[in-house]
């Protein structure tokens, strides 16, 4: 009856994820997408030659959007960014080596011995750690009672930041943490050639070869639900039926575009969504000016320092992209001027006289890095399907379960796929 079995709002990694996984059983799919390019916040800016992600952007090795992108059939190039780097700790305004390894363990001055040995045997733990063993507690629950020393404290709550990208221990809940840094200490981190830009257009590629059509500058203002179908309206006057609409957008946008969200699950889903956000410059640079100053993390400050050019190709000429970014506190007030001048003395503190070497840079005053993360307010794991709604669905990094960021990004954008097809499939036998 319809031109399209289903439509989906949204071209960043989760809408995306789900039109290949739609695609490839043999559904006629078109994506809509508002902005007048694909990949919502994994694109990648092209600055003369120099390619910047928003912010730091990182892909765990053994992470779920690993495993997605891996069975849908992508090979995503770029370095482990993990290899031989010693991790800089930023504390009381001074640099000083995290003990990681052999050689940063005997160089580090931040540890006494007796704390380097509590911080090694509390990694190899967490290495070791049953995740599912971990009960329903906060990461600042799961810190007191585990962690006595403070300065070992400290870096530990600073590989969480790193890991989660969220700055709020006494609302995350331990177990999806621990899970990303069990990851990040097992698997190691991609950094992509051509940055996550090269993700998309990949899941793009791969999607159109599958034949899903994809529009851009296509901003659906209404879905509206009629029991068997949908109808999508967009800004421009288009109007599609379609049996099943995947809503890949933020919570805040779904909740306005769908008639009657306010009566829905959806509704409860977006009202208890605590977004994070971070502040970012990222900076093109002829040279660093301390090469063994490779990536830093913020002890006593919410900072993350990285050189991403280390382990991916991100410019033809040898210019080098590194990215800083500062954390927010979801529950904090922001300050765009004051994060630019702190994020600017973190630079100077790590490489003096970086502003001579500036090729090209941009500053993200405040970035949403996820709509929503599990958390102790949280009611319930959002989607994939709308209970009160049959045929509309929720992808996004909103919609994770236990995944975090990216991961729930693409996860959610599979499960939701996934339920589409279980669906059609009961109705068939129900038919048949
Ligand atoms: C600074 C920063 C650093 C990050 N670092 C990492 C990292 O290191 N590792 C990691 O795993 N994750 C990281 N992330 C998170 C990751 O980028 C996101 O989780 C992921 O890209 C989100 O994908 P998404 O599809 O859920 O949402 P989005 O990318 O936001 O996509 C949603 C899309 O929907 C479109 N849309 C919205 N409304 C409409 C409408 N009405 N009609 C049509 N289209 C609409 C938007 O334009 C957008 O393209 C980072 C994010 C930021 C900002």
């Amino acid at each position: 009856m319809f031109k399209y079995d289903v439509a989906i709002i949204g071209g960043g990694l989760a809408g995306l994820t789900a039109a290949n996984f739609l695609a490839r059983e043999g559904k006629k799919i078109v994506v809509l997408e508002k902005s007048n390019r694909l990949g919502g916040r994994a694109m990648t800016n092209d600055k003369n030659g120099v390619l910047m992600n928003l912010g730091p952007h990182g892909l765990y090795l053994s992470s779920d959007a690993m495993t997605i992108l891996t069975e849908l059939g992508l090979s995503i190039p770029g370095g482990n960014a993990s290899k031989s780097v010693h991790i800089h700790g930023i504390l009381d305004h001074s640099v000083q080596v995290i003990p990681t390894d052999f050689s940063s363990i005997m160089s580090s001055t931040l540890l006494t011995w007796k704390a380097k040995f509590v911080f090694g045997k509390l990694m190899l733990k967490v290495m070791k750690l049953n995740i599912d063993s971990i009960p329903e507690i906060s990461l600042t629950e799961w810190a007191d009672t585990e962690i006595t020393d403070p300065m070992v404290r400290h870096i530990f709550y600073s590989i969480c930041r790193l890991t989660t990208y969220t700055n709020a221990p006494t609302l995350q809940f331990a177990k999806p943490v621990l899970k990303q840094v069990q990851r990040s200490l097992k698997g190691g981190v991609l950094y992509v050639d051509g940055g996550w830009g090269t993700i998309v257009a990949k899941l793009r590629q791969q999607a159109i070869a599958g034949g899903v059509e994809i529009f851009t500058n296509k901003n659906v203002t209404n879905i509206e639900h009629h029991g068997e179908y949908q109808s999508i309206l967009c800004s421009d006057g288009t109007v599609i039926g379609v049996a099943d609409c995947i809503v890949a957008s933020p919570p805040k946008e779904a909740v306005k575009m769908i008639k009657g969200a306010e009566q829905t699950s959806l509704h409860r889903w977006n009202e208890q969504a605590i977004p994070i956000t971070a502040s970012c410059i990222d900076v093109g640079l002829k040279k660093l000016p301390c090469p063994q100053r490779q990536f830093a993390i913020g002890l006593d400050q919410p900072f993350l320092f990285t050189n991403q050019s280390r382990a991916a190709k991100l410019s033809n000429d040898g210019t080098i992209v590194v990215s800083l970014a500062k954390y927010h506190h979801p529950m904090e007030e922001l300050n765009v001027h004051a994060d630019k001048r702190q994020l600017e003395t973190v630079m100077d503190l790590l490489h003096p006289g970086w502003r001579k070497e500036v090729v090209v840079q941009q500053f993200l005053p405040k970035l949403t890095v996820s709509y929503d993360f599990p958390h102790m307010k949280r009611k319930e794991n959002p989607g994939p399907s709308i209970p009160e709604m049959s045929g509309i669905y929720i992808a996004g990094d909103w919609a994770g379960h236990e995944e975090v960021l990216a991961d729930a990004a693409v996860a959610s954008g599979k499960r939701a796929a996934q339920e589409i097809l279980k669906t059609s499939e009961m109705i068939l036998v129900k038919e048949g």
